[in-house]
């Protein structure tokens, strides 16, 4: 059985970027300073983004996506029910 890596957002493929960039602007991000040299806040280095949403993700593997997904889903079907009675 394959697996293999998605974003932990949308269960995309994961885009790495050649250098690091902010996770506020995706802008530079000068790692002397670890500031974002766009908004100049600080800032944490990312190398990979979510390819559906251009956010910073993590890569987890595509059946950990799967199972989240049906936890969420579970998860809201309870919610409904509760308010419902
Ligand atoms: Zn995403
Ligand atoms: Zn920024």
């Amino acid at each position: 059985m394959c697996s293999y890596y998605v974003s932990n957002c949308c269960g995309a493929e994961i885009e790495q970027l050649d250098e690091e960039v902010s996770n506020c602007c995706s802008a530079r991000y000068y790692d002397e300073t670890h500031y974002c040299s766009d908004c100049k806040e600080s800032a944490v280095a990312i190398d990979r983004v979510c390819s559906e949403c251009g956010y910073e993700c993590e890569e987890i593997e595509e059946i950990e996506y799967q199972a989240k997904e049906r936890e969420n889903y579970l998860e809201i079907r309870q919610d409904e029910q509760r308010y419902r009675g």
